[in-house]
């Protein structure tokens, strides 16, 4: 067979399963948006029909052996790099026999349950034997791969392509060595959340400044859709239809916004891939780090500036009247308020990567067997004692809150924290080519979305993100952007006065 002819063939697969991402997003998307709840069962089986077909085709021995041929050939640059993210994620499932894959599969479904139930009764000791038995589960399900590195490292590579523990270590002790001191110094300052933060807004009201908004950042609606669903998110469907979901909050109106600007950062990204990528895997193989380093760029970086209200907030005190007597300083100050929480998700920007801290710490000694699963509840607190200065009430509020360690995803945590701070290195440079401020001052968000799509989105998951940072900033990742960016930002906002 000629190489072209085996192109041909992993092109014509390529497409055969974008068909079916492309139905099971539309279905996921509908089921999360509008459709009727007495639907779900017969829509859920028909789901699993199509997932299964979508199974067997990206792990069928035709396709795993064209992988395999390809990979030894010699082809143009993105289609090497496009057959490698493939293989390497063949090969992290092919070798592991049927019955511990099963039993593992089994394992985490039946992890998930039980931790809903303990969460809800704050009850981490019926937790606690599932976990132990996850991460020895874990264990083995990676040392059937034929990579021999530490299993945590293989975990942290598996969401953060190219990043190590290395990496990792150096950019949390900065964090910990920077942040927590300078949070406590935030907060001994004890100011308090403002009041208009919390004013009954309409939902009518709010969908009138999502559309100030989405004039705003260009969110074209010729490519874009808004709903609403219980959790915001966004979904890709192809280059030329990404959609975001809001929530409305009536009582914590910026809730509702902040968390819709930060999901256009996704659908911008994945609307600015270069249109050439379409149908294949590289369109939409960025790591998880990377999505989120374009969702928190909009949310916080840009979003959550002096310079990105200015010009548009007239217009939402227009239709805001509750914000009659809040002036655009107080309005920046307010949705940048700092403030001691138990909850990941609900945390400030300054916070927020403390939170992550303290799960990477606990995973990571976890793994090399330096942390075991017994009094790990008390572990938890005490570190949340110490770095974010409050102590979770019950284990429901601590240890317990987020799902993740009960599906298995061990590893991939720490990619939250990851993309805030590639944010601030992406703002290092951006800063160099275009002045941000004034653009956004000026009303032309295009500018920014421009230099966003040229430097970064257009390679959609072509580069791993050390590549990619090296090529437009000049180096591979550096925290220190995201320590300097938050150190300098908040003090200018809370400390200024001393
Ligand atoms: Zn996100």
């Amino acid at each position: 067979m000629t190489v072209e002819t085996k192109l041909n063939q992993f092109r014509e697969i390529s497409e055969k399963i974008s068909a079916y991402s492309l139905a099971l997003t539309t279905l996921n998307w509908d089921s999360s948006t509008i459709a009727p709840k007495k639907g779900a069962s017969y829509r859920n089986k028909m789901a699993a029909l199509l997932s299964g077909e979508l199974f067997s085709i990206a792990t069928s021995s035709e396709f795993v052996a064209l992988i395999d041929d390809l990979s030894t050939e010699t082809l143009d640059e993105v289609t090497t790099r496009e057959i490698k993210q493939i293989k390497k994620n063949l090969d992290k499932n092919r070798f592991i026999p049927k019955e511990v894959y099963v039993e593992y599969a089994q394992l985490t479904r039946d992890a998930e349950n039980v931790w809903e139930t303990a969460r809800d009764q704050q009850d981490y000791e019926s937790f606690k034997p599932y976990l132990k038995k996850l991460i020895e589960m874990t264990k083995t399900v990676v040392s059937y791969r034929k990579d021999k590195r530490p299993v945590y490292e293989q975990l942290i590579d598996d969401f953060e392509t190219g990043i190590t523990i290395a990496d990792y270590d150096v950019f949390f002790k900065k964090l910990k060595e920077e942040i927590v001191p300078f949070l406590h110094k935030i907060i001994d300052r004890k100011i308090e959340q403002p009041e208009w933060l919390c004013r009954n807004i309409s939902i009518e009201k709010q969908r009138k400044v999502v559309e100030i908004l989405m004039e705003y950042l260009n969110y074209d609606k010729s490519s874009g859709y808004i709903g609403e669903s219980a959790h915001p998110f966004s979904s890709h469907f192809s280059v030329h239809d990404n959609r975001v979901t809001v929530r409305y909050h009536k009582d914590m109106f910026t809730s509702s916004i902040f968390a819709l600007i930060h999901e256009v950062g996704h659908a911008t990204y994945n609307g600015q891939v270069d249109e050439a990528y379409q149908g294949r895997a590289i369109a939409d193989s960025m790591t998880y780090g990377m999505h989120e380093s374009q969702s928190r760029l909009y949310e916080n970086m840009l979003g959550r500036s002096h310079s990105f209200w200015s010009s548009i907030y007239p217009k939402v005190q227009a239709v805001v009247s509750e914000l009659h007597d809040v002036t655009l300083d107080e309005f920046i100050q307010g949705i940048n308020h700092v403030a001691l929480s138990l909850i990941r998700i609900e945390a400030d920007e300054l916070t927020y990567p403390l939170h992550i801290m303290v799960r990477y710490e606990i995973e990571q000694a976890l793994f090399n067997g330096t942390l075991d699963v017994e009094g790990l509840d008390n572990v938890w607190s005490d570190k949340y004692e110490e770095y974010l200065g409050i102590r979770p009430p019950h284990n429901g509020l601590g240890i317990l809150q987020d799902i993740h360690w009960s599906g298995g995803a061990f590893g991939y945590f720490p990619t939250y924290a990851l993309g805030s701070a590639y944010s601030a290195q992406w703002m290092g440079a951006m800063r160099k080519d275009i002045d941000v401020e004034k653009c956004l001052e000026n009303n032309d968000f295009k500018s920014v979305n421009d230099w966003l799509k040229n430097n970064v989105h257009r390679h959609g998951g072509v580069y791993e993100p050390n590549e990619l940072l090296l090529s437009v900033t000049g180096e591979t990742f550096n925290p220190q952007y995201y320590v300097d960016y938050l150190i300098e930002k908040y003090s200018r906002l809370f400390i200024v006065s001393e």
